[in-house]
């Protein structure tokens, strides 16, 4: 199960929404739980590294981005817990490309955008032996407005 701030789902969509008919890719930040559950507090937008017409179904994070975005949430004290992509015009699911590049642990948030609207949203973890992504319930927690 993972746990995703309300801000941080729309934060997600709409980068789907802003890339639409490419893909967006980014990063999730927040904290492992004892218990194995995560926690996402905050989202880091990444641009996606592929070439215009590879964009619309392969997504790529530069090794150097993400070493960015882990020292971006090591300064905040957070963990990068996941990342995320857009499928244009496909389902929230994920492709055999993304689970041949998927890492164990981390979730794999999937929104899909149909003709430039973010329909669905999914989030899914690999069996540990890599054979397949398993769709992870989504909790949502709704930060404390700050005063
Ligand atoms: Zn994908």
């Amino acid at each position: 199960m993972i746990t995703i701030d309300a801000q941080q789902l729309s934060e997600m969509r709409q980068h789907g929404e802003r890339d639409y008919p490419f893909e967006c890719c980014g990063l999730m930040l927040g904290r492992f739980e004892s218990d194995g559950r995560k926690i996402v507090t905050e989202t880091y937008p990444i641009s996606n590294a592929r070439e215009e017409e590879a964009k619309r179904n392969r997504f790529l994070i530069r090794p150097e981005e993400l070493r960015r975005g882990e020292k971006y949430a090591r300064e905040k004290g957070l963990d990068v817990v996941g990342l995320y992509h857009s499928h244009p015009d496909e389902p929230a699911v994920p492709s055999q490309y993304d689970l041949e590049h998927a890492w164990p642990t981390y979730s794999y948030v999937v929104v899909s955008v149909e003709k430039g609207r973010a329909v669905d949203l999914r989030s899914w973890e690999m069996e540990p032996d890599r054979s397949r992504f398993n769709q992870e319930e989504i909790a949502v927690s709704v930060s404390e407005a700050r005063p």
